[in-house]
């Protein structure tokens, strides 16, 4: 970026998870989600909506740093205030973006039926309910600890957020969320539980299916014993990802040593593939970070994940504060557009269908159709982009069915 220019909202997007922004003390958040840090250590910022310019655009949503020491050095400021609106000025340019702030939902503070504030067992993240369902990671434990360096949850699980959250208290949430919030899914996760995870999560992905009927997704480390996965697909799990992270075995074991010690990359790769050919297209998702490893190493991570036929969730690196890496540099904006663009013409060569599943906006990551802005005109994109319109109007129905709870059929 060269200082003058104006940014459309993906590029905008790109640029506030490298740089964060700044909110004065004069600006008012009321009535705004609160900054919280949750789940995997990546979300630790203000979530805002950037509004679709045209009829052809949607809504793109993004968590803004804003507690990190780079935020502080931010070009952009948050302006404005919950009467009149908001909007994020680049003082670089004086350029005004619009911008919104999702409303906090009632239910956050609301009880489940074993009297926990429903924002301590799952919270938003951009359109989708996020619940961390196991005990603590079980990285956390070791000494010296095998942790992943970026990550927090070690310091979120039991403080900001329960540390027990038996399938009741999932299901009024789930509920809460779907009535009040629109929700259509909900992201369960859990970080490492020895050979215990993904057992543990199949009451969890039956209960809510049958009970609640959102789509549900699951993400927790690999296991090898694959049949597990075929248990959950039996249980009606609707999207299942794996967090390989880093493609450079180095820097995957100075960065992952818990993952290094106890999976190794191949692992992951492999249950990739196992749950590949066992879901619908576009069912699977390969988890990295950009920003950490050479960026070389990023694009052939997100070739491998699409040539295996999942698609990439790639996460722009943020040095956390609390987390080991806190002093670390946020990356570079060029770089991460360059990420981006990557992510939108790998699904696009293997004709993934990204964007089909209704009301799921992540905050936390740039979406692969979000990058579809970032895109060189071209016959290839144009057909692309008709291809994806097609898939999310025929999947409607699938969807559908899928979201119709299976006690109130
Ligand atoms: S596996 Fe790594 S990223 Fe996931 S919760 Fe554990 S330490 Fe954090």
């Amino acid at each position: 970026m060269n200082g003058t220019s104006v940014l459309n909202a993906c590029e905008l997007e790109i640029d506030l998870f490298c740089r964060g922004m700044r909110v004065p003390a004069e600006v008012s958040l009321e009535g705004a989600r609160g900054v919280s840090r949750t789940r995997a250590g990546l979300g630790s910022g203000l979530e805002v909506v950037l509004p679709a310019a045209s009829a052809f655009q949607k809504d793109i949503w993004v968590n803004v740093p804003v507690a990190e020491r780079f935020a502080t050095r931010s070009p952009y400021r948050l302006t404005g205030g919950p009467t009149d609106g908001y909007a994020i000025v680049d003082e670089r340019t004086s350029h005004a973006y619009a911008a919104r702030l999702p409303a906090r939902p009632r239910w956050y503070s609301r009880l489940t039926s074993r009297d926990v504030p429903m924002e301590r067992i799952g919270q938003l993240q951009g359109t989708y309910l996020g619940i961390y369902i196991n005990p603590l990671c079980a990285f956390w434990n070791y000494s010296p600890a095998l942790n992943c360096r970026f990550c927090t949850t070690g310091q979120n699980v039991g403080t900001t957020e329960a540390a027990d959250k038996p399938v009741s208290d999932v299901i009024d949430t789930c509920r809460a969320a779907q009535d009040e919030s629109g929700v259509t899914f909900v992201h369960l996760n859990g970080g490492f539980q020895g050979s215990r995870g993904l057992e543990f999560a199949i009451p969890y992905v039956r209960t809510i299916k049958r009970d609640v009927g959102m789509l549900v997704g699951l993400q927790l480390a690999p296991e090898p014993a694959f049949a597990r996965y075929d248990a959950l697909i039996a249980a009606g799990v609707d999207h299942l990802s794996f967090c390989l992270e880093l493609l450079d075995p180095e820097w995957f074991a100075r960065i992952c040593p818990g993952k290094q010690r106890m999976h190794g990359q191949q692992l992951f790769i492999d249950a990739m593939t196992h749950c590949v050919a066992r879901m619908p297209r576009g069912a699977v998702s390969g988890e990295i970070i950009a920003g950490i490893e050479p960026i070389e190493r990023t694009l052939e991570a997100i070739d491998l994940i699409t040539g295996l036929g999942a698609f990439p969730t790639v996460c722009i690196f943020r040095p956390t504060i609390g987390s080991d890496m806190e002093d670390w540099p946020s990356p570079s904006y060029e770089d991460m557009r360059r990420v981006m663009a990557h992510v939108y013409e790998s699904c696009r060569r293997h004709w993934l269908p990204i964007g089909a599943a209704p009301n799921i906006e992540v905050s936390l990551v740039v979406n692969p159709d979000d990058a579809s802005m970032l895109a060189e005109p071209s016959v290839g994109h144009y057909a692309y982009e008709a291809f994806r319109r097609f898939v999310k109007v025929v999947s409607r129905p699938v969807f559908a069915h899928r979201m119709r709870p299976y006690a109130r059929a």
